[in-house]
């Protein structure tokens, strides 16, 4: 016997609105706490909210506020914003639109490197306190209910699901708090993920370490990638008329750098001779921002009992081709719509964050083998190709099939 598609839609809302009594009377108040409310975590709390759940979204910081991260989000993280509806609320933060991004290997230099492919010709370098802020107040506005200075310190568990979180409040209160699932957006140092045991796979070491700050005085023409040898720069014009700019070492000049940052991050800007400017006629308007990484290249298993992982949390690689935000943006939705459909009853809960884990590696996979091959700042096959100032034509191809085959999806 055939059933209608509206009394198949009536039946899964009935046991959907079941589950939901069952939640607040025996297992808690929320659908989904989500832990960390960056670029992954409020996103995710915001499509789900807009998607009717009831959602709590806590973070240990305050907002609005920075984190030790550059912030270049590629076309695709802007289509996303627009698809959001906060795309305008970037552009209208006193950030400058980026139309291409060129890249200078040695003496040459091509540019519109990123061209224009879909909808969104423009990409942004939005600074985290301004984006993350744009991000936390549509998930509030989607109902969202947030606390900020939350910090988790342990996940609640029952027969090996886990049920909440317990953390302590602002005013250092402990509070316990529970759900239908727990999602982990808690950084590449998740406290779920480490709670929960969730295995790391596709393990590469780390390459690379960072330093950045802001500058005026000297305008860029776009977003800018240099590559010099061994070592890496790029340039990106952020709100308020400044310039981020970050210098790239690999991974075991860290000891020599980290005895006198400010120092290394001068000399490695005078080690590209199209950045002296800066130097010359720029001024420096922070201090310079360092990243060691302390982390290697991963994924994670990112579901399990009760728990989801998204964001760096669940995935995380070399900073070195700015994807961060772009693909936390893209697993949030891909995490919501999973938890959406697996918490309704449209398909088992299980089965649906399987599908999650499937989607994220297949669409990151590529970029994230990318990703490493780069961070070797010349060192691997590819990358020589790419950086090798004799073969910018087949390196500029290898990375513009690679991008766009990637950002299409
Ligand atoms: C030097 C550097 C440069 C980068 N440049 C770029 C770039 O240009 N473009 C790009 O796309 N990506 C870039 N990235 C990567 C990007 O920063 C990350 O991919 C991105 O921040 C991941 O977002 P997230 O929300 O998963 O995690 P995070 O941004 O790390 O946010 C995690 C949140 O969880 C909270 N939290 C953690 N533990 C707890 C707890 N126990 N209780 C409550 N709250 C908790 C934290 O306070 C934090 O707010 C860069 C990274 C680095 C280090």
């Amino acid at each position: 016997m055939f059933r209608s598609k509206n009394l198949e839609r009536a039946l899964r809302q009935r046991a959907y609105a079941a589950r939901k009594k069952v939640n607040s009377s025996h297992r808690g108040h929320y659908d989904v706490i989500v832990v960390g409310a960056r670029c992954a975590g409020a996103p995710t709390a915001m499509l789900l909210g807009r998607k009717g759940l009831r959602v709590l979204l806590v973070d240990r910081s305050s907002f609005p506020s920075d984190t030790i991260s550059t912030h270049y989000v590629h076309q695709l993280g802007v289509a996303r914003l627009a698809n959001w509806g906060l795309a305008d609320q970037v552009r209208d933060s006193n950030c400058r639109a980026i139309n291409e991004v060129a890249l200078f290997s040695g003496p040459r230099s091509l540019q519109s490197l990123f061209m224009s492919f879909s909808t969104v010709g423009v990409s942004y370098c939005p600074r985290r306190r301004i984006l993350d802020r744009i991000l936390l107040d549509a998930a509030i506005a989607a109902g969202v209910e947030f606390r900020p200075l939350f910090k988790v310190e342990q996940l609640l568990a029952n027969f090996g699901a886990v049920i909440g979180i317990r953390g302590r409040s602002e005013s250092r209160i402990v509070v316990d708090e529970h759900a239908a699932i727990v999602v982990g957006a808690d950084g590449t140092n998740s406290l779920v993920a480490r709670q929960v045991k969730s295995p790391m796979y596709y393990v590469e070491p780390r390459a690379t370490c960072y330093a950045y700050s802001y500058w005026s005085g000297v305008t860029p023409g776009n977003g800018e990638i240099h590559f010099r040898n061994d070592r890496a720069a790029t340039v990106f014009p952020t709100n308020d008329g400044l310039t981020c700019l970050t210098t790239v070492w690999r991974a075991p000049e860290t000891q020599a750098i980290r005895h006198d940052v400010k120092g290394g991050y001068l000399e490695a800007i005078g080690f590209f001779p199209r950045l002296r400017p800066y130097l010359d006629c720029g001024r420096q308007e922070e201090r310079v921002y360092s990243y060691f990484a302390q982390f290697p290249n991963f994924y994670r298993k990112p579901f399990g009992p009760g728990w989801a992982l998204v964001g760096d949390a669940g995935y995380h690689k070399d900073p070195i081709t700015a994807l961060g935000i772009t693909d936390a943006f893209r697993d949030a939705e891909l995490l919501a719509d999973a938890i959406e459909r697996g918490l309704s009853g449209k398909r088992d809960l299980g089965q649906s964050l399987a599908a999650y884990e499937r989607l994220r590696n297949k669409a990151s996979l590529p970029l994230y083998k990318f990703t490493i091959e780069i961070s070797s700042l010349g060192q691997k096959r590819s990358t020589k190709r790419l950086v090798g100032s004799d073969r910018t034509s087949a390196g500029r191809a290898l990375y513009l099939s690679r991008e766009l085959a990637a950002l299409k999806r």
